[in-house]
């Protein structure tokens, strides 16, 4: 599973804090029942010796006192059961509860992890993707490809924009099917209003849904944090960004532009970049920028490294309908 050290820590903790809350919730309840039925605690209490000893004959291989101690633990039981019924209660109220009963809240089942472990893995990621709304809306399901335009260009041999949408959505599927055994980055280079940040939502929802930990960022939002850490100030929000920035599976760093107000940006940039290739970690990149803008913004290391090791799609030109069709969407919102 790919989860971080930290993440797995905080499903610990909270699959801990289930069983937690269950066992207070069940003395609580078990203090208001022996308070309220006369009898209840001295036939729990028997009970409860009784098992005890039969483990005991169990372990000796006492079968004769074994069978008597089962018989008396169904009286007792039968007794116990009574009790509650006559006052008015339910009969599993002494009976452990849990928030999942298939694991017993502890999000495994015979050694494989239970399907409650499997949809906290997910809703974490979705978290700390911090992008949950955004999925809803733009998914490959709601990917349309209608909306971009289908007039063939007048220069010959070019695409349409639909064409190269197609081709785009295409390469998009198949990164994530081959993700796992290949990955590989990907860089979406056009103007804004192409597509580019939605075919990105497309990307994160289909690796989320398979339980991959995608990071998703704005540049601006990834420079401020890692600038941010390197003074000190990265507050308990950005707990161990670094480290989830370098090994979550896949990171996307969406809308890397021009006019930097962070000089250390060309850095950071080329950090990230380096160590995610060289740990084989997957980046996906969208920028409005020429190759030629980002070697001037970015320096030419960067350049050199998107170059050598993305594949890059180019987006269509700005298509209005498709832009509109966004403003709409956004304004139902
Ligand atoms: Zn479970």
């Amino acid at each position: 599973m790919p989860l971080t050290n930290a993440q797995y820590a905080r499903i610990e903790r909270e699959y801990g804090r289930r069983r937690q809350k269950n066992a207070e919730a069940r003395a609580v309840r078990q203090a208001e029942a022996y308070a309220a039925i006369p009898g209840l605690k001295q036939t729990e209490e028997a009970l409860s010796d009784l098992e005890a000893e039969r483990v005991r004959c169990r372990i000796l291989g006492n079968s004769g006192e074994e069978a008597e101690l089962t018989e008396q633990i169904r009286q007792h039981r039968e007794h116990r059961d009574l009790l509650l019924k006559e006052a008015g209660w339910p009969a599993d109220a002494l009976q452990d509860s849990f928030d999942c009963p298939l694991c017993r809240d502890t999000g495994y089942v015979d050694g494989e992890p239970c399907a409650c472990r499997k949809r906290a893995v997910i809703e974490l990621l979705y978290d700390q993707s911090a992008i949950r709304e955004n999925l809803e809306r733009e998914n490959f399901s709601t990917f349309d490809i209608t909306l971009f335009d289908n007039t063939p260009p007048k220069e010959p041999g070019k695409l349409s924009g639909r064409q190269q949408m197609e081709i785009n959505r295409e390469v998009c599927l198949q990164f994530v099917d081959r993700f796992a055994e290949e990955g590989g980055n990907l860089l979406f280079m056009g103007q804004a209003g192409t597509g580019k940040t939605f075919l990105s939502n497309c990307v994160a929802k289909a690796l989320l849904d398979r339980m991959f930990s995608v990071i998703y960022l704005s540049a601006s939002e990834m420079f401020d944090l890692l600038t941010r850490q390197a003074f000190g100030r990265g507050g308990e929000e950005t707990e161990d960004l670094p480290g989830h920035l370098l090994d979550c599976d896949l990171l996307i760093i969406d809308d890397l532009g021009a006019g930097l107000e962070n000089r250390f940006a060309p850095s950071n940039l080329f950090w990230c970049l380096n160590e995610r290739l060289l740990r084989r970690k997957p980046v996906l990149i969208s920028t409005n920028l020429s190759m030629n803008d980002i070697t001037a913004e970015y320096t030419d290391r960067v350049a050199s490294r998107l170059i050598g090791s993305f594949r890059i799609l180019p987006f269509p030109s700005r298509d209005l309908r498709f832009i509109k069709r966004q403003s709409e969407v956004q304004s139902r919102r």
